[in-house]
């Protein structure tokens, strides 16, 4: 496990590739941000946007996937004060054990804000069943869910007939799956090729004895459908240079964002703003930490490095008392959830540990091999 020189991104995050000096891909891509003529990005996006005139009949430009959160709370601002479009904003609902209240109220400030928002929520009984199997079979509980996710937003474009998705960030380029690429910084036809959506995405769900007919939800459309309908997704990331989650946060909060309460002790959620619509995002985060050595935390600080806002020390401290937290009464609901016990969580947790970067001691406690910005 070898750290970025700059930030604390590990080498261990999936599809990731480090350049000959040791920067991560998202280093890599800040560091030639500081070159880039955002005018002209700009005009680029106004010549892009000219490539999909509203059609006789259609009542929207373009349809954009919000969580009601920071991101999509300054993306539909943005392309509607800024760009002066007309969004239909796609939201997958959560079923009511899982959304936090104060989703709810971050999708009701956007509908006050002025927008037309249209709510997907997929059947409740395989969404739970598809979390408990997804959480049993990869130790990730989000597979279904994220495929749903990401699925119901080129969906809901097809029905509604608006070729045009704006997405936010590129994961390529901001997070470094690589191999999201696509032709362009702004071409997001190849998301479907990110870590969450590929790998034989729906054959362990009929594995799981799940009907066919039950999966349209979660059934990302083919590159066949996205030529037949003509569909496009551009990264909104790529057009804006302040993209970040505190900036997007910051924005977001003078527009009525509700943020999260709970304690980063708890949470790892340093500034209390991201995954807001949900709180079991915690528990998954202390997971992936145990699987590749960062979590929230780690998340959070790179971004902060890279803006200059804090030092690397700094971001080591952080990270090294706060990148597994994840208070027990999430834990607790999740498990209530799905139908496990708390012990058989553990367990599994426990399997999935990456044994070269955590030791497994004989009490249940997992403890780090590695040092927080040096690695092994
Ligand atoms: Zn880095």
């Amino acid at each position: 496990m070898k750290y970025c020189t700059q930030c604390l991104q590990p080498d261990t995050r999936p599809n990731t590739v480090f350049t000959a000096h040791g920067l991560c891909p998202a280093c890599d891509y800040f560091g030639r941000l500081q070159s880039v003529d955002w005018q002209e990005r700009y005009e680029i996006l106004q010549d892009l946007l000219q490539e999909f005139p509203r059609k006789p009949g259609q009542h929207f430009d373009c349809i954009i996937g919000v969580s009601g959160g920071k991101d999509s709370t300054r993306q539909a601002l943005w392309v509607r004060d800024k760009l002066g479009l007309k969004p239909l904003l796609a939201c997958l609902s959560y079923p009511p054990e899982q959304v936090t209240e104060r989703g709810v109220d971050n999708i009701s400030n956007l509908i006050e804000l002025g927008f037309d928002v249209v709510l997907s929520a997929p059947a409740p009984a395989t969404w739970r069943k598809l979390m408990r199997e997804s959480f049993l079979k990869f130790t990730n509980w989000a597979r279904s869910t994220e495929l749903a996710l990401f699925s119901s937003v080129p969906q809901l474009a097809m029905r509604y007939k608006i070729p045009l998705i704006l997405w936010g960030e590129n994961p390529g380029l901001q997070l470094g799956d690589l191999k999201t690429l696509g032709r362009t910084g702004y071409d997001g036809n190849n998301l479907r090729y990110m870590n969450t959506l590929s790998g034989g995405a729906l054959s362990w769900m009929l594995e799981a004895g799940i009907q066919q007919k039950d999966l349209i939800p979660y059934q990302y459309p083919s590159p066949a459908a996205f030529d037949a309908n003509g569909l496009q997704i551009v990264y909104l990331g790529w057009f804006l240079g302040d993209w970040s989650l505190v900036n997007n946060g910051m924005y977001a909060t003078a527009q009525g964002l509700r943020i999260r309460e709970d304690s980063v002790e708890n949470t790892g959620d340093l500034l209390g703003v991201t995954s807001l619509d949900e709180d079991w995002v915690t528990l998954n985060q202390m997971i992936k930490y145990y699987k590749f050595g960062f979590g929230r935390v780690t998340d959070y600080v790179n971004e902060e490095i890279r803006l200059g806002r804090i030092t690397r020390d700094k971001g080591i401290e952080l990270v090294s008392a706060h990148d597994d937290a994840c208070a027990p009464y999430y834990i607790a609901s999740f498990c209530e959830y799905i139908g496990l016990s708390v012990d058989d969580f553990w367990s599994h947790v426990r399997l999935s540990v990456n044994r070269d970067l955590f030791t497994v001691n004989p009490d249940g406690r997992i403890t780090r091999k590695y040092k927080v910005g040096i690695g092994l």
